[in-house]
């Protein structure tokens, strides 16, 4: 079997998506890192707008730090264009305080490139807020993520679901993981949304960027995922009361349970197998959600 949470250490909650006054965010950084600090958040990440209009800000908020509260340095990085001649949105989170002004001219595909081979962890931001298609999200070669929930965007315009985009890029054999995140400017009550539990040996910015990227973490808006485990034949979730528990494959696959207060289930995989992919979903009775990243059946140890 295989345990996406395998390895010592604790879950660390965290926002990865989130604005001050070094973009175009209501709030100092440190008033930021005060308001997660403040609300039991381990860690943080300030993406600010990485714009020629605002000096391209990799937002220092090393001076924020405590014991118990960490920050991992970061930005959103912006190119022209996409399908619909919107500027990108790539979130970069574990970027170097000198990382490079974007060139004029830099695609998309490359600033994302770059920003990875930085040290950053890239997420395709809110794919449904600005009308990102399939076809552009298929050039980011280089991202690891797509945001799957995106609080800002979801109260702002109704726009904060990803899933559709991750698994669509998931059907055509794209292996990334997801995210939820909160995208907060507090121009308007648009924080703690979603984040993410990242399972990590301590609370120290490589450590948690490494889990990151190895996909140790999951994503939610309340609910808990209190361990997974996937087998050759089912897949066991043990996590705080729910109402649904349900597993997602390729196209219309699936493997439900429902009730009140589930504690955790058994979900069969034998329709999902062919997909080659599953992921897990916790919807609780107030309809908030947790996500698991995908899971690809090749890596389940036999
Ligand atoms: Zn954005
Ligand atoms: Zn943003």
């Amino acid at each position: 079997m295989l345990d996406p949470f395998a390895g010592p250490g604790r879950f660390f909650k965290g926002n990865l998506h989130t604005h001050s006054t070094r973009s175009d965010g209501a709030r100092e950084p440190a008033a930021m890192c005060a308001l997660y600090r403040d609300a039991g958040y381990d860690f943080l990440a300030l993406t600010d707008h990485f714009l020629a209009k605002y000096n391209f800000p990799v937002t220092d908020t090393r001076p924020y730090r405590t014991e118990r509260f960490t920050t991992i340095l970061g930005a959103e990085a912006h190119t022209w264009a996409t399908e619909l001649g919107e500027m990108w949105h790539l979130l970069a989170v574990g970027l170097p305080l000198d990382f490079a002004a974007t060139p004029p001219g830099q695609d998309a595909p490359t600033l994302a490139a770059r920003c990875a081979a930085a040290g950053a962890f890239v997420a395709i931001a809110h794919p449904s807020w600005h009308g990102l298609t399939l076809a552009d999200a298929e050039t980011i070669g280089a991202a690891h993520a797509v945001e799957i929930y995106n609080h800002t965007s979801a109260v702002k315009t109704d726009r904060g679901d990803g899933g559709w985009m991750l698994d669509a890029l998931l059907a055509r054999g794209h292996r990334l993981l997801t995210c939820a995140v909160d995208d907060a400017h507090c121009k308007f009550a648009d924080w703690f949304g979603g984040w993410v539990m990242v399972k990590a040996a301590a609370l120290e910015p490589d450590a948690l960027l490494a889990a990151l990227k190895a996909g140790r973490y999951y994503s939610t808006q309340g609910p808990e995922i209190r361990a997974l485990e996937i087998g050759r034949d089912e897949v066991v979730v043990e996590c705080s009361p729910a109402s649904t528990i349900t597993l997602l494959g390729r196209g219309s696959a699936e493997a439900a349970v429902f009730g009140e207060g589930l504690r955790g289930a058994r979900l069969p995989l034998e329709k999902l197998k062919p997909g080659g992919h599953v992921r897990v979903v916790i919807i609780d009775a107030n309809g908030r959600r947790a996500w698991s990243n995908p899971v690809w059946l090749d890596t389940v140890p036999g």
